[in-house]
């Protein structure tokens, strides 16, 4: 199928394009069209007008401003699993972009437009919620600031408004030494997760846990944090045993269920690939080498 006539707009600054959407009925914005693309061509979505966020420079790029790490909305996927800068200061967020679809589509789709499309088994949204993430939206009225919890509100339906655009999205790091793990279940390779898990861990000079962020997508409609567990760890030596129990708290959710895997294959999931994921990061904390 082709996609319903539309008008193209291509704005060469942000300003433009928050314009363009005050002012404009039932637009659109497009960043790589990975996903915008099959559903406009399937009819799912059909846009009186395209804005097109490919040319505007002042929200694409990485930069480190103290501890936080500032990615443009427009930066694309590939770009990210290539930084440096992503490599040594977040390397969870490296590892799990090597997960997200083919380089092919890598290539093309942007991190700010997986998180605006806020899909719960992706990877991207994923890592907001492991970051405590802060979104940054713009509009014709200003520039807002949203705790990643408070972004996303429902299956594939975020805290923007149809006038506004996502520009940037802050991950405030972790301190050099900690330990990240992170593992996924797929059908094929580039499909997107049937569950994935990710772990972060901090240990004090004494060799306990002295921080930790344990982080599901796959299983719900929004990425879910594991409070509980991440508790449980805290002031623990992360021993088999304290991981273990920490990794049956993630088995003991209640999945959602679809034709891709049911309930109780879920909640195996999430079990086995936490405690895969918190031994890496034990690991990685204990030998404090980050990267
Ligand atoms: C074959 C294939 C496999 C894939 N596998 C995976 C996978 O394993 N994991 C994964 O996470 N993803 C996967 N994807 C999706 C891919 O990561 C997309 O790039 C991503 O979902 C959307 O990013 P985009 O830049 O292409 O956005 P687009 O497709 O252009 O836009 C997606 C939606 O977000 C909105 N949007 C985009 N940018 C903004 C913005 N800045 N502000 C407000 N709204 C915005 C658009 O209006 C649209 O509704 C796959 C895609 C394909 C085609």
């Amino acid at each position: 199928m082709k996609p319903a006539p539309f008008d193209y707009h291509a704005p060469q600054s942000l300003a433009e394009a928050t314009g363009l959407l005050a002012r404009l009925d039932n637009a659109k914005v497009i960043a790589g069209g990975q996903s915008l693309g099959p559903m406009m061509n399937f009819r799912y979505v059909i846009a009186d007008h395209l804005v097109d966020l490919g040319g505007i420079a002042e929200i694409a790029g990485i930069t480190l401003a103290g501890d936080t790490l500032r990615i443009g909305a427009m930066t694309r996927q590939r770009e990210l699993e290539f930084s440096d800068l992503v490599a040594r200061r977040c390397p969870l967020l490296k590892a799990a972009l090597k997960q997200v679809g083919h380089r092919q589509t890598r290539n093309r789709g942007t991190f700010g437009g997986s998180v605006a499309h806020f899909d719960p088994a992706s990877e991207q949204p994923m890592m907001c919620a492991a970051h405590d993430a802060v979104i940054e939206i713009a509009s014709a009225r200003g520039v807002r600031r949203v705790p990643f919890a408070q972004f996303g509100l429902d299956f594939m339906t975020t805290a923007l408004a149809p006038d506004e655009i996502l520009a940037a999205i802050e991950i405030p790091l972790w301190p050099q030494g900690h330990g990240w793990g992170f593992h996924e279940f797929a059908r094929r390779h580039g499909d997107f997760a049937i569950v994935a898990s990710a772990a972060l861990l901090t240990l004090g000079p004494d060799g306990r846990i002295v921080r930790a962020s344990l982080t599901l997508a796959g299983v719900a409609v929004v990425p879910v944090r594991l409070r509980e567990a991440e508790a449980a760890l805290v002031g623990r030596a992360p021993e088999p045993a304290v991981l273990g129990a920490a990794a049956d708290l993630a088995g003991a959710i209640e999945p959602l269920a679809d034709i891709h895997a049911s309930v109780d294959y879920r909640r195996h999931l999430a079990r086995v690939l936490t405690e895969r994921a918190l031994g890496d990061a034990a690991a990685r904390a204990a030998a404090r080498t980050t990267p």
